[in-house]
């Protein structure tokens, strides 16, 4: 099995090394990541100007730094090294739970994977005033393959608690806040300016990513990329028909 490694963290980071360990468990692993933090990139894709690469091993995996998105490493990767048969993105530092996978970069990486055909699996895990375990996290991240590898799903975001979760859920997106803050402050000289925060919430529905994690859970998402309210659209064509 051919497994293409991403992230929106920077190849750097040490999320993305651990994420190539468990993984190469499984298959073979080569790393196609951004050069620099692309974190909150989303599903953004660069147009206007050519991309490229510069070779730069990690941990003794094959790897290569991109000058561009999560997206653009996965269209890049797949295109230099044929027959990727998953891309998983991560492990990112800080969840990418409900709302947040709007803007989620990492997710993007394994979203691209689906336009493409392919399978993506999409790794994210809290971050505090340390930085998590990633050597911990090994463990849980070869359970979560150990499922996720053989089942015929194409897209999940997966959610890790930390390195010992109480278990393993299968869950669905919590949409029901949008956590989002616009926060106005000063700069030294006196202008103001704005930060855009995505602030955490107190609780969420039960069976909800979000929800697993808060009760230290592995969540595992399958997600879809057709966004198409089926009960909108019948509504729709029945209550506003058009010409
Ligand atoms: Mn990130």
């Amino acid at each position: 099995m051919r497994i293409l490694v991403t992230n929106d963290d920077g190849i750097y980071s040490p999320g993305i090394a651990a994420l190539a360990r468990a993984a190469a468990e499984f298959g073979d692993v080569r790393i196609v990541a951004p050069d620099v933090e692309r974190s909150a990139a989303g599903h953004s894709i660069t147009t206007a100007r050519p991309l490229t690469y510069k070779r730069t091993p990690i941990e003794g995996f094959e790897a290569y730094r991109v000058d561009g998105t999560p997206a653009d490493c996965v269209a890049l990767g797949t295109h230099n090294w044929e027959s990727v048969d998953v891309v998983l993105s991560g492990i990112n530092l800080g969840t990418n739970l409900g709302n947040a996978m709007w803007h989620s970069g990492t997710l993007a990486g394994a979203k691209q994977a689906v336009l493409f055909g392919l399978r993506g699996i999409a790794f994210s895990v809290p971050v505090g005033p340390d930085e998590p375990d990633f050597d911990g996290l090994e463990e849980p991240v070869r359970r979560v393959l150990a499922t996720l590898l053989p089942a015929d799903l194409p897209l999940v975001n997966v959610n890790l608690p930390g390195p010992d979760p109480v278990g393993y859920r299968w869950t669905c997106q919590s949409v029901r806040h949008y956590d989002g803050a616009v926060i106005p402050g000063t700069d030294p000289m006196g202008r103001s300016h704005f930060w855009f925060l995505v602030k955490p919430l107190e609780a969420a529905d039960q069976d909800t990513d979000r929800w697993a994690i808060e009760h230290g859970y592995v969540s595992m998402t399958p997600l879809r990329l057709d966004l198409t309210s089926e009960e909108d659209l019948e509504a729709a064509r029945s209550r506003w028909p058009v010409k």
